[in-house]
């Protein structure tokens, strides 16, 4: 081990834990994000962040403070200078957690005796006023997040939600606090914790107030929020001399292989993106649909053939079951929702496998669940994040030891894209941003 990395961060989910590492490469930092806590030493020679993805944002509260907890303790042993607990910038949690329980365990375990909560993504539109959160124009519990199936938010008073969720102290650092500066906000933290005040909700309407908050709580253990304030902290660790100025935080080794987009998202942003491509291969494309599936592994092998041919004479594949909503129905209703998925989500894994193996180094998998399930079949658990293609969706790198020579020594280049992420050219543009 002996590592030395500056900031260690848990997130709660895998495209959060993605959203938070691109945002730290473009404030400056070489990234790795590993999915769940590694159990065997990896090379972090020349990482300055580590984010964590768990499976903690939905899950029973005592599980998400468990892998917290050894997320946290793998992070310390690496050297991590400061702690940052990622969640949504729509504060996703329930009365019960677990984002209160999370952030209570975390600082027991570092001794520490206040953090910050900073969920704020003024560029996406989500400020915090008054310990209010807005989406857009909206509060929170008027922007469509009071009728999300896991975690309605159906009150935007983050220091009224927050303490529901734990049996300590909330407080608030509001606007004309940060518009006092960096110092006079460390001053009013410090006033707030000798009053007893362990989470203190922290407004922010823009870059600036991040960068305010950054500056006045580089210096605790614990920091708290989404990923806005992971692109101003870094800026915070260079003046501390933590961190160097680091030219292209996102370089990558270079890219090579057969380029192979699979798609299993069905939201309205990956329809348009399949459409787009089409139109722009109108060979380049093979359509899965789970009925087919069913009925035995014809259709598997069909596309298998068709990527094969196209990708032989070194044309980019898209193989899809992405489908407009009253396809997508007659496939759930005949099969049941869940099958339907699991029969998509199981063929793509299965080509991913074998064209990976067969010499495709650029993949991009558009959908969340689409992406964790090809994710771990092909047994992928560290990423190193590159350049960001689309907000919140960068180029990503990943070691694969199970291929075969010459490939292994190839490192596999990923795009993981969930639903409604990323520009009409995506399926095409992300190539051109790896050339
Ligand atoms: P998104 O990020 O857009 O929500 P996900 O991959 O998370 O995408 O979820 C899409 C789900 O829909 C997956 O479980 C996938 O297997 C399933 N699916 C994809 N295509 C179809 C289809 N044609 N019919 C039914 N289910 C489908």
């Amino acid at each position: 081990m002996g590592a030395n990395i500056v900031l260690g961060a848990i997130a709660d989910d895998f495209t959060g834990a993605t959203d938070l590492a691109n945002n730290l490469v473009r404030g400056g930092m070489r990234c790795l994000q590993v999915i769940g806590v590694p159990s065997k030493e990896i090379d972090l020679g020349e990482i300055d962040a580590v984010v964590v993805a768990l499976k903690s944002r939905s899950c029973p509260v005592d599980e998400a403070v468990a892998d917290s907890l050894a997320a946290l303790d793998w992070l310390r042993q690496q050297g991590a200078r400061q702690l940052f607990f990622k969640y949504c910038s729509t504060f996703d949690s329930t009365d019960q957690g677990n984002i209160g329980p999370v952030a209570d365990a975390l600082l027991e375990a570092l001794g520490a005796n206040q953090t910050v909560m900073v969920p704020a993504f003024p560029i996406n539109g989500r400020t915090v006023y008054q310990g209010h959160l807005f989406v857009g124009d909206r509060l929170l519990n008027d922007s469509g997040m009071q009728h999300h199936p896991l975690n309605p938010m159906q009150d935007a008073d983050l220091v009224r939600v927050l303490a529901r969720q734990t049996p300590h102290s909330v407080g608030l650092a509001n606007r004309a606090a940060l518009a006092q500066g960096a110092d006079a906000t460390r001053a009013h933290l410090s006033v707030l914790a000798k009053q007893g005040i362990r989470h203190v909700v922290c407004d922010s309407l823009d870059e600036q107030d991040l960068d305010v908050l950054a500056q006045a709580t580089v210096l605790m253990p614990l920091v708290t929020g989404g990923s806005g304030l992971g692109q101003a902290l870094p800026a915070q660790y260079r003046a501390q001399g933590w961190l160097d100025t680091i030219s292209e935080p996102g370089r990558l080794a270079p890219a090579s292989g057969g380029a192979l987009v699979l798609s299993g998202s069905c939201s309205r942003a990956t329809l348009a993106q399949v459409a787009d491509f089409l139109a722009k291969y109108p060979d380049g494309g093979f359509a899965l649909d789970p009925l087919a599936l069913a009925q035995g592994e014809q259709q598997q092998q069909q596309a298998l053939a068709f990527a094969r041919r196209r990708l032989s004479s070194n044309e980019p594949v898209l193989i899809y079951a992405s489908a407009e909503p009253d396809k997508v129905k007659t496939a759930q209703v005949s099969l049941g929702v869940e099958r339907a998925g699991l029969l998509v989500e199981a063929a793509l894994s299965q080509l991913a496998i074998t064209l990976v193996n067969e010499g495709v180094g650029r993949l991009l998998v558009a959908g969340g669940e689409t992406s964790g399930a090809v994710v771990s079949a092909l047994g992928i658990t560290t990423l190193r994040i590159g350049e960001q293609i689309d907000p919140g969706v960068p180029w990503t790198q990943a070691p694969l030891p199970g291929r075969e020579a010459p490939l292994s020594l190839a490192p596999l280049s990923l795009a993981l894209k969930s639903g409604n992420f990323g520009g009409v050219d995506f399926f095409t543009r992300a190539f051109e941003v790896l050339a």
